[in-house]
């Protein structure tokens, strides 16, 4: 019964991860620095890198934004989009795809696992897959600003990468970073719960105090502010630890909740029920 909770969750929130607003909403963009913006519209939080020679877009959020990106990347880039880069296979942050490899010509680049797995949904639009793959990391060279990407296997899925522009201290972390509030690990997918702490804590060592962290999630943050959601991970998996070598099941785990300081966290996709079950089925985990 925990097996088949833990797979129906991880299907409805990945459904409701897709679920599209109604009417597409403003790009609006932040200048992180010279060439470097974070836009933001409806889904994955975007950041757009250009140069003299190249332009490159990082994640795409839903089809239905794919004009309103397309006209945003070409107000602000020197050249076309030559790259676009996915942190990660999710609907909000790969639904421009299509738009952005047939219509604009970009290139495609994302890790491995981002490949096979939208090649595995037939309803995704073959324009949009990733055709330049990435396994542990990779360098772009653009000519004024070069990008590393770096993989994290088994975080909020099997096939998340993040971006560094190298030399500015700017980091694009994609669904690594929720801010302050409960993250969504897909457990379907790769995801793990202790794999999403290593990944935060490996980024807390590499990261500055004035870095400029460019959530998937929440927009533009702070070192101090992935601390805030780190601690918040340790101290809710060790409490579901605690209950569960207690004996209890995950049913008097949500009925009891996590401590008062953690309430500020629920949101309408990751609720504290939510957050209480992906812990729990993620020192649980069904076999296959
Ligand atoms: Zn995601």
């Amino acid at each position: 019964m925990n097996q088949l909770r833990s797979y129906l969750f991880s299907v409805v929130a990945v459904a409701a991860m897709m679920v599209v607003p109604a009417q597409a909403q403003e790009v609006n963009e932040t200048k992180l620095t010279e060439g470097v913006y974070m836009l933001e519209g409806q889904g994955g939080t975007m950041m757009l890198v250009t140069t003299e020679t190249r332009t490159v877009l990082i994640d795409a959020q839903y089809a239905q934004m794919a004009e309103r990106i397309g006209a945003k990347v070409g107000e602000l880039g020197h050249v076309p989009l030559t790259y676009l880069i996915n942190t990660h296979f999710h609907g909000d942050h790969v639904g421009g795809n299509g738009y952005m490899g047939s219509e604009l010509g970009a290139k495609i680049i994302a890790h491995k696992n981002v490949r096979t797995r939208l090649e595995a949904d037939e309803d995704f639009d073959a324009a949009g897959l990733p055709t330049i793959l990435a396994d542990n990391s990779l360098t772009l060279d653009l000519g004024g600003h070069t990008l590393t990407l770096v993989h994290y296997p088994t975080a909020h899925t099997d096939g998340d990468m993040v971006i560094w522009v190298e030399g500015e201290n700017i980091v694009h972390l994609g669904d690594l970073f929720f801010v302050d509030r409960f993250p969504f690990i897909d457990l379907s997918a790769g995801g793990t719960v202790q794999g999403f702490i290593d990944a935060i804590a490996d980024l807390l060592v590499l990261l500055q105090d004035d870095t400029q962290i460019v959530a998937g999630h929440g927009g533009l943050a702070s070192k101090r502010d992935l601390q805030r959601v780190h601690d918040m991970i340790v101290a809710t998996q060790q409490q579901v630890k605690d209950w569960q070598a207690a004996g209890a099941g995950v049913d008097n785990m949500v009925d009891t909740g996590l401590a008062e300081e953690w309430e500020s966290w629920s949101w309408n996709f990751i609720n504290e029920d939510r957050w209480i079950r992906t812990l729990y089925n993620d020192l649980n985990p069904r076999s296959e």
